[in-house]
């Protein structure tokens, strides 16, 4: 089997539907990422088998589509590569995605490239703890998601400032999901947010599971939060 072949498999178990040229187009993103991560440090995942489980696939399923709509706000917290958002982007291409790193050459790479595919994404070279502060961007998106960045009590800071009341935060989790959730209970709540839903997602054939943790903001966040940068790392909520 294909590499293409392979994400054909997965997309189907998963019910997950991509026209071809959707799938021609992820399938390049992932060529021309890998080809820049031999003088970029964009991935460690160079296998390709395996960038289409766990970066492509991982990405996609982060999002329900019951959840999306045309024009949705969506922010990508941490993105490095383009994680989850480029994925998201090419699979619902009405939405309106805000891809978020600190690392300045991660976003270059993702601007080349976006030129390159014509994917039009935004993109801010910043940290999430003064974007959470910052007015234009502060309790402005529907949705906040975030692969492989921070445990959740310090995620939860990161993120929930930038959700509108009403809005979500989805986190993708690994095995610790539960311990990493009880201990940021106090955050959620501080910060606005209600009980976690979790929902476990088994990736096709790889066999990995993830918990894709979602958490409907329901009261704005206190205006002391997100503290300054590090903050929510060193000293978690
Ligand atoms: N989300 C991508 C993925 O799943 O492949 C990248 C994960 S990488 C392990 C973590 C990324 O988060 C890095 O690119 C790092 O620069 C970024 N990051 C970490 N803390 C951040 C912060 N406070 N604000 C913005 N970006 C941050």
């Amino acid at each position: 089997m294909n590499e293409r072949e392979l994400l054909v498999e997965c997309l189907d178990k998963l019910k997950i539907e991509m026209s071809p040229l959707q799938i021609d187009l992820i399938l390049q993103f992932m060529e021309y990422l890998l080809e820049k991560n031999k003088y970029l440090n964009l991935t460690s995942i160079t296998d390709r088998r395996d960038f289409i489980y766990k970066h492509i696939v991982d990405s996609l399923i982060m999002i329900n589509k019951d959840y999306v709509y045309d024009g949705i706000k969506i922010i990508d917290i941490g993105t490095g590569g383009g994680f989850p958002g480029i994925p998201l982007k090419i699979l619902y291409p009405f939405i309106d995605i805000t891809l978020v790193d600190s690392v300045e050459k991660k976003l270059k790479f993702i601007d080349e490239a976006c030129s390159k595919f014509d994917i039009k994404v935004n993109l801010i070279h910043e940290r999430a703890e003064n974007l959470g502060r910052d007015i234009e961007n502060r309790e402005k998106y529907d949705i906040v998601v975030s692969r492989a960045v921070a445990n959740m009590q310090t995620l939860t800071e990161l993120c929930l400032p930038l959700a509108k009341v009403g809005g979500l935060m989805i986190a993708s989790k690994g095995p610790k999901c539960m311990e990493e959730i009880k201990l940021a209970g106090p955050a959620i709540t501080l910060l606005g947010g209600d009980k976690p839903n979790i929902e476990n997602i088994c990736i096709p054939t790889a066999l990995l599971e993830r918990n894709i943790v979602t958490i409907r903001k329901s009261s704005k966040t206190p205006k002391t939060y997100p503290r300054k940068p590090g903050m929510p790392n060193k000293n978690p909520l």
